[in-house]
This record gives C-alpha cells, sequence and structure tokens, in this order.
C-alpha cells in the first residue's frame, strides 16, 4: 500500500517537473518571438508634415513625390500638402516654435 503511495507521488512530481520544464522551454521561445515582432514594425515611424503626426509608416497614407516619399495621417492632410506643399512646410515649422 505504502509502495503505491510513492510510486504515485513519483509519478506526480516527474510529471511536475516536466511541465515546468517545458512551460520554461516554450516561454522562453515565446518571449523571443514576441521580442522580435515587437521592435521590427513600429522600429519604421513617419511624420506628417502638414500636422506634424508621427505614425507607422503602414498606417499611412502615402504620397510618392519624384525622389521623396512623404507620409499623411489622413486623406485630407495629403490633400492640403497637395495643394500648397509651401504653406504646409511652413505652418509645420511654426507649430514646432
Ligand atoms: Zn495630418
Amino acid at each position: 500500500m505504502l509502495s503505491f503511495l510513492f510510486r504515485f507521488f513519483g509519478l506526480f512530481v516527474l510529471a511536475w517537473l516536466f511541465q515546468r520544464i517545458m512551460s520554461f522551454f516554450l516561454g522562453a521561445s515565446k518571449n523571443k518571438r514576441t521580442k522580435g515582432n515587437a521592435a521590427s514594425p513600429s522600429s519604421h515611424m513617419v511624420k506628417d508634415p502638414v500636422c506634424g503626426m508621427y505614425m507607422d509608416a503602414r498606417l499611412a497614407v502615402r504620397l510618392d513625390k519624384k525622389s521623396e516619399e512623404f507620409y499623411f495621417c489622413s486623406e485630407e492632410c495629403k490633400q492640403k500638402y497637395l495643394s500648397d506643399p509651401a504653406a504646409s512646410q511652413s505652418a509645420g515649422s511654426a507649430a514646432s516654435r
């Protein structure tokens, strides 16, 4: 009877140890993955030249002009920039002053 209990207890401890080891390895690999994912997309932040807002390049409205690329927070800002690029640039410097 006692030996049966000891065996049962031993199995329980082994299962617990196995689970802990597995969770340790799974947790470590998960942490590495999430860290890698978090670092790459947020690194590319762009500035809206019209209102001066910073945003993720993937969410921004893009405008290709000659060799340059511009990003805008909305279609409205893009239209403002297209209608008068010089005015929006001076407005941006005035806002930062
Ligand atoms: Zn904007």
